[in-house]
């Protein structure tokens, strides 16, 4: 799971440090759940895991279990690593990324666009008003056929479409 790249940029948003989430995960994920033996195996400072451990509690996508320790009497916190609760926020933000592309294939499909040789953009309407001539540089307005804009929006949202979705709810 670790190897999808939605994950991954979740990951990166909540705890800001991949360096040490993905290996304290993929720890979890491969049974070893106390933070004691994560930072063993993992080689990396015990505050380090805790600190990665209690983002991700935060975030919804992790949970422990405290428990005592029979021979120590110490605590001892097992964790366990949420993946259908990351598959949902995976959901989420692809709902909110695809109506934010929705929107403006809607807008780009509903425009005629006129562009000078800058690139500075206007609609229709814009351009008239300004006699076809580029009120931020002079140059002259030409129409702008933009299907490939679309084209490009539309794959951004192919490209972005979790694996996983089909078998969601
Ligand atoms: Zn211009």
């Amino acid at each position: 799971m670790l190897s999808d790249p939605n994950v991954q940029e979740i990951l990166m948003d909540i705890t800001d440090d991949e360096k040490h989430s993905f290996p304290i995960i993929e720890c979890i994920l491969k049974g070893k759940t106390n933070d004691l033996e994560i930072a063993e195996e993992t080689e990396i400072k015990l505050n380090t895991v805790r600190k990665v451990l209690y983002k991700l509690y935060d975030a919804g996508i992790a949970t422990y279990k405290k428990s005592n320790d029979p021979e120590t009497h110490k605590f001892i916190y097992s964790w366990k690593f949420d993946q259908d609760k990351v598959n949902d926020i995976i959901i989420e933000k692809y709902d909110k990324f695809s109506e934010e592309i929705d929107k403006s294939i809607e807008y780009e499909e509903e425009n005629m666009f006129f562009a000078c040789n800058s690139n500075h953009r206007y609609k229709f309407e814009e351009a008239t008003e300004n006699n076809f001539t580029c009120p931020k540089c002079g140059d002259s307005l030409e129409f702008q056929d933009n299907s490939a804009i679309i084209t490009e929006l539309l794959r951004k949202k192919d490209e972005r479409m979790p694996l996983k979705r089909s078998t969601g709810k």
